[in-house]
């Protein structure tokens, strides 16, 4: 699944694909040239936002 963000109501909109024409189902406006991203796991962006002492990785590779 892919999910664009609609540049003129914000709306956020999923398709399975991302050929073909892609209408913002809010404002029905052509979001063909918008960018889409794969929708963020909950769990990694959670993962990603904690920031985890390099300290720990360094050891790891030190020994
Ligand atoms: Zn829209």
């Amino acid at each position: 699944m892919y999910q664009k963000t609609c540049p003129y109501c914000n709306g956020k909109s999923y398709s399975a694909s991302v050929q073909g024409e892609w209408r913002c189902p809010y404002c029905l406006a052509d979001l063909s040239g918008v960018i889409p991203y794969p929708p963020v796991n909950d769990e990694e962006s959670k993962n990603a936002a904690v920031n985890k002492p390099l300290d720990t990785r360094s050891k790891i590779v030190n020994i």
